[in-house]
């Protein structure tokens, strides 16, 4: 296989331009094309001789993500798209438009092995990891899409994370490269469905990102029945580890717990979390769950989604209920793809 240019860092970068007769200062000019103008093709590098881009056409591979659709809200401007791959497997992404800047939501994995039970992007399992360029060129084909900077990203599309741990860190080393993009890491979450292993090893990476840990149940009962990877990892065990990555990194944990009704939003589940993170240095998004057509689950109603919050917040818990954007344009994550590929599959 071709060496994928966009994955590698500007020491790598330089090692292989060496390997290809080049002097390794030449890194220093083509890196900025790759990760900060977010060039499209070899040619647009106007400094960049002739001779230099032809061996680079024949050796390496330029990965550029193809905009297969895009639909916008009309009420709040989230624009969610669908990507294709270089291999022609489809990926979403969202960009949201908050008054502190533009966000994106890019997929670390084409599909997912978690099994979720109310999660559209697991529903036809794993197809394979993302590399870092993939996972770097969504953000990089917004950027230049909307003509504007973007300054959060956020791991939480389509995917599990910390199922593809190289890649997913050289992707956040490679984008918050000052010669690069230079997106802050503390802007920059990552989301984890809490394989405790990998959340561990990632408090040790010297990082500033955020980790937001997908909860979703309060007791280890009420956790597995809806996430199979807590069969794995016991609920305390994923509570332990994200005291560690707090104790490590200083940085505050984000718990996420999808409200589906009249199954985990009764008083007792909230007393349930509350007992069980109180005390921790953490902030909890409540997100009434995205109904998907192939499971029953339901949105609470709006008292009931504030109730539980009250109920929490009576813990010393920091909560809020996440805003829906681009209602009017939505499915959950993973729908839009998997919608793509039954149509193609019909036609
Ligand atoms: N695998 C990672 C990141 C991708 S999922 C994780 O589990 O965190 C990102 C978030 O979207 C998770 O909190 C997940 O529970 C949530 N999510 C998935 N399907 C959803 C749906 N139908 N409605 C609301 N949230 C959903």
């Amino acid at each position: 296989m071709k060496a994928d240019i966009k994955s590698m860092n500007q020491e790598e970068l330089g090692g292989f331009l060496i390997s290809l007769g080049e002097k390794p200062f030449r890194a220093k000019q083509l890196y900025p094309w790759l990760h900060k103008k977010h060039a499209e093709s070899f040619e647009e590098m106007t400094d960049i001789s002739n001779k230099l881009k032809e061996k680079l056409i024949n050796s390496c591979e330029f990965t550029v993500l193809k905009q297969v659709s895009v639909q916008q809200s009309r009420q709040d401007g989230t624009r969610k798209y669908l990507f294709a791959l270089p291999d022609g497997n489809m990926v979403e992404s969202v960009l949201m438009r908050y008054k502190h800047g533009n966000s994106v939501c890019i997929s670390s994995q084409a599909g997912c092995r978690m099994g979720c039970r109310f999660c559209a992007s697991t529903l036809d399992g794993l197809v394979r990891n993302l590399t870092p360029s993939e996972m770097l060129d969504q953000v990089y084909r917004i950027w230049r899409d909307i003509g504007e900077r973007v300054s959060h990203v956020v791991v939480m599309g389509m995917g599990e994370p910390l199922d593809n741990y190289e890649n997913l860190l050289k992707f956040i080393r490679l984008l918050s490269d000052e010669n690069g993009s230079s997106i802050s890491q503390r802007n920059l979450t990552v989301s984890t469905c809490g394989i405790v292993p990998n959340m561990r090893k990632l408090a040790e990476e010297r990082l500033q990102i955020t980790l937001a840990l997908s909860l979703h149940g309060a007791t280890q009962e009420k956790r597995q029945a809806l996430m199979p990877i807590a069969k794995k990892y016991e609920i305390h065990q994923v509570v332990e580890a994200c005291k560690y990555y707090f104790q490590k990194t200083g940085r505050r944990i984000t718990f996420e717990y999808n409200l589906l009704g009249g199954e985990n939003d009764k008083d007792e589940d909230a007393r349930q979390l509350g007992a069980l993170i109180s005390g921790m240095n953490c902030h909890v998004n409540l997100i009434p769950v995205n109904p998907i057509r192939e499971r029953d689950y339901v949105q609470p109603d709006k008292d009931t989604v504030l109730n539980f919050k009250n109920k929490l917040e009576k813990y010393g818990i920091n909560v809020t209920i996440r805003r829906e954007m681009g209602r009017d344009i939505d499915g959950a994550c993973g729908q839009l793809r998997k919608r793509f590929s039954e149509r193609q599959g019909e036609g």
